[in-house]
């Protein structure tokens, strides 16, 4: 069972494939698929804008 990191739910695998970024259906988080098999889910690395220097 593969849970949000953020809220807990659980995440079903469905179709996703590794690297899929998707929002989780609970708290809306982004999450990514890091592993296909066994299905493993991390915070999806926010927006990290290259804002210059
Ligand atoms: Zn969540």
């Amino acid at each position: 069972m593969t849970q949000c990191p953020e809220c807990e739910a659980v995440v079903q695998k469905g179709d996703k494939i590794e690297g899929e970024i998707f929002s989780c259906p609970e708290c809306g988080v982004e999450l990514e698929v890091t592993v296909a098999e066994p299905f493993a889910v991390a915070l999806a690395p926010q927006e990290a804008e290259d804002w210059g220097e």
